[in-house]
């Protein structure tokens, strides 16, 4: 199965992919959480990358393409994928196109922007995991700290009010276009499209994506 999850940041992808990928047993590949992990190894491709993320822009197209092409050659990517904050321009899906990575389906989460903006505000995130809570609607165990390993939790920089705002006007401007894009390739029959609603808790919303994914 390869999945493509779709929407605004702040909507739950990461979450809600964690959750899917356990349940089909495919690799998620987060290209939000491989540059992050670029940043903090502070190589070339990390340096490149910072300047975008911290002003809520989108890394040029192919750093992401080539990056992505990497990842999907690796073995564990055989039996599917989901793709969690990729492809997020035209371009970048015309790539997967070109290299004929076909997808079998293409799932939106759909928030509105005030939602969005509650739920980024108060986001709070393990950075070695990518894991996320809330302070209010999803908070940890112990307060500031990953239920898991137990380490520190931080607010991204690009959780920051301007940054948000950035970012989804980034989102309207630039991936917003993609629900046009698979809707039309869903009409040819070549995939599903599966627009979600958002709202709700986590566990309500993943139970919704694994009825219609079905
Ligand atoms: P995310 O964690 O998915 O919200 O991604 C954080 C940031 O990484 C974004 O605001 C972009 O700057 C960058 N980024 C992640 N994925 C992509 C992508 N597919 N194309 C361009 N930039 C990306």
């Amino acid at each position: 199965m390869r999945i493509i999850l779709l929407g605004a940041p702040g909507v739950g992808k990461g979450t809600q992919a964690r959750l899917l990928c356990e349940h089909h047993r495919i690799p998620q590949i987060s290209t939000g959480d491989m540059l992050r992990e670029a940043v903090r190894d502070g190589g070339e491709l990390g340096r490149r990358a910072a300047g975008f993320m911290n002003r809520g822009e989108l890394v040029p197209d192919e750093v992401i393409v080539g990056l992505v092409s990497e990842r999907i050659a690796a073995d564990d990517c055989r039996r599917g994928f989901l793709f969690d904050g990729f492809p997020r321009t035209l371009a970048q899906a015309r790539a997967l196109e070109w290299k004929r990575v076909a997808i079998d389906a293409v799932v939106e989460i759909v928030v509105s922007d005030e939602e969005i903006i509650r739920r980024l505000g108060g986001r709070r995130t393990h950075p070695a995991s990518g894991r996320a809570y809330h302070i209010e609607y999803n908070p940890p165990k112990v307060e500031g700290v990953d239920d898991l390993t137990g380490e520190p939790l931080v607010q991204r920089d690009d959780d920051r009010p301007g940054v948000i705002a950035r970012r989804l006007e980034t989102y309207h401007e630039q991936t917003a276009p993609l629900v046009g894009h698979y809707r039309d390739i869903a009409d040819q029959g070549c995939l599903r499209y599966l627009a979600v609603d958002g709202a709700g808790d986590i566990r309500q919303v993943g139970q919704r994506i694994l009825e219609q994914l079905a």
